[in-house]
């Protein structure tokens, strides 16, 4: 391994980890001037990411021309499945004419290994200097300001006025330096995934899609995650498809079964193994995703430092939504501004930094996880209800509705009422539960 060249003082931003986050950090500061360098542990940026894949793109269209971009599918259609062990599905699919449409509302499918190293491109190109098998085991500190970073590679020391700290949801520089309590990072779900390649075209018959479209399918219930509180995915990529599980960690400690068994049985579920079926599994991973809302958010700012994306747990899981890519490049961008902003006037301590939580907290980024705090305690508490006898009751319910025999379908209606009154506790447990869950509607 070489030594690191000695950059010191040549750089105003250090970004440590050229995923989303850090990308979108230094993107921004190189655009405004400013010299920054990434430094990525991986061989490239997006060879040691993971995730599910639905990148949502409305701010990076702003930071940069996507047309290029290695992009698989726009989501075209997403349906949301409850599934009992017994079998069951229940489906809502939801397939709007506008998605068909430019921008295709922002979402798209797209592996990361591709993604993730055309936008740190993006910001080379602009001027950021990328410097990739790096990995950054500790920050400097001088009279308790960060001062720049000490890596793995021999004299591998850097400083600079200001680091970004964007090391995702695994952020042990973060912890290690005391910037985050590690009982933030306990507050995380577990999740396995693997992505298998199929043949394109009978990928598109298997799935009934045309040209750049594509599914996101989301699962719930214990035909998906067994016992716990989560949900599975499956998304279509160009000739791939990634399938997945994240639940609880809390559930993962106390479960059974490792979230890679989970997978094997949610992909023997009879909703889902005929669409899984055959294909060659090309790639496996495991990783961990924040949960905690907003009251898990470690400090972004301090003297010399700010915290981007996973490492500063900003990610959205409202059982509806999963969004973490969106928050990441925000939450880059925000960060990118406020310190070009900061050194401009010199400074870089964390009052002059603090205009970068000041701007979070006015974006959707922090709006949402504020309005959806209380989703993962609440379903929490509703778990035996929500994963394991509500898709029963549905599907118990549906089976009744459009049984066909010899009795009138009033007492069919009937009989279907049931199983869903049952499971809620009759009409007022049902009305507790809507009032619970009243929020996803407000
Ligand atoms: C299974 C799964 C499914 C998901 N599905 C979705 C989805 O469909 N849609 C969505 O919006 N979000 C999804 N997310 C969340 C989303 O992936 C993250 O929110 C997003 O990737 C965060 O970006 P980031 O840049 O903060 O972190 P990351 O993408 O994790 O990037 C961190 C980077 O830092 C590097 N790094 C780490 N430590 C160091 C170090 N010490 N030195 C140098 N480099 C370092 C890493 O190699 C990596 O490149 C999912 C997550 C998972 C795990």
């Amino acid at each position: 391994m070489t030594a690191t060249p000695n950059y010191d003082d040549e750089f105003d931003a250090i970004v440590v980890g050229a995923g989303l986050s850090g990308t979108a950090a230094a993107l921004t500061m190189a655009k405004d001037g400013l010299d920054v360098v990434m430094l990525e542990r991986g061989p490239s940026p997006g060879s040691k990411n993971v995730f599910g894949g639905v990148l949502y793109t409305p701010r990076i269209r702003e930071l940069t021309d996507l047309s290029d971009a290695p992009k698989e599918r726009y989501v075209a259609k997403k349906t949301y499945s409850m599934l009992s062990d017994a079998g069951d599905e229940t489906s809502m699919s939801i397939a709007p004419a506008a998605w068909r449409e430019e921008p295709h509302n922002d979402s798209w499918m797209v592996l990361r290994r591709d993604f993730d190293e055309w936008f740190a491109d993006q910001a080379v190109e602009a001027g950021a200097t990328l410097i990739t098998e790096t990995t950054v085991t500790d920050l400097i500190r001088e009279d308790g300001t960060v001062v720049g970073v000490e890596t793995d590679r021999p004299n591998g020391t850097l400083r600079a006025p200001v680091v970004v700290l964007g090391e995702g949801a695994n952020s042990l520089v973060s912890e290690g330096a005391g910037l985050k309590r590690q009982d933030d990072r306990d507050n995380v779900a577990v999740s396995a995934k693997e992505v298998r390649k199929y043949d394109r075209e009978k990928l598109e018959d298997r799935f009934h899609l045309d040209g750049e479209a594509g599914l996101a399918a989301h699962y719930f219930g214990d035909g998906a995650v067994g016992d716990a509180v989560g949900g599975a995915f499956l998304y279509t990529n160009k000739r791939t498809v990634s399938i997945g599980v994240v639940y609880s960690i809390e559930d993962a400690a106390h479960g059974e079964r490792t979230p890679d068994e989970v997978l094997d049985q949610f992909k023997q579920h009879p909703a889902v193994a005929p669409l899984v079926r055959g294909g060659r599994m090309v790639e496996y991973s495991a990783h961990a995703i924040p949960e905690g809302g907003p009251d898990s958010m470690p400090d972004l700012v301090h003297d010399g430092a700010v915290i981007v994306g996973d490492a500063a747990g900003l990610v959205l899981n409202s059982g509806i939504h999963l969004e973490g890519t969106n928050m990441a490049v925000e939450s880059g961008f925000h960060a990118g501004q406020a310190i070009a902003d900061a050194l401009d006037r010199g400074r870089s301590d964390a009052a002059a930094l603090e205009s970068y939580e000041q701007r979070l907290e006015e974006s959707y980024v922090v709006q949402n996880l504020d309005h959806y705090g209380w989703f993962m305690d609440t379903a929490a508490e509703e778990k035996e209800f929500l994963f394991e006898e509500l898709p029963h009751a549905l599907g118990d319910a549906t089976e009744e509705y459009f049984r066909m025999d010899d009795r009138p379908k009033d007492e069919h209606v009937s009989d279907a009422k049931s199983h869903i009154l049952n499971a809620s506790g009759g009409w007022f447990g049902m009305a507790k539960k809507a009032w619970k869950f009243r929020k996803m509607l407000s």
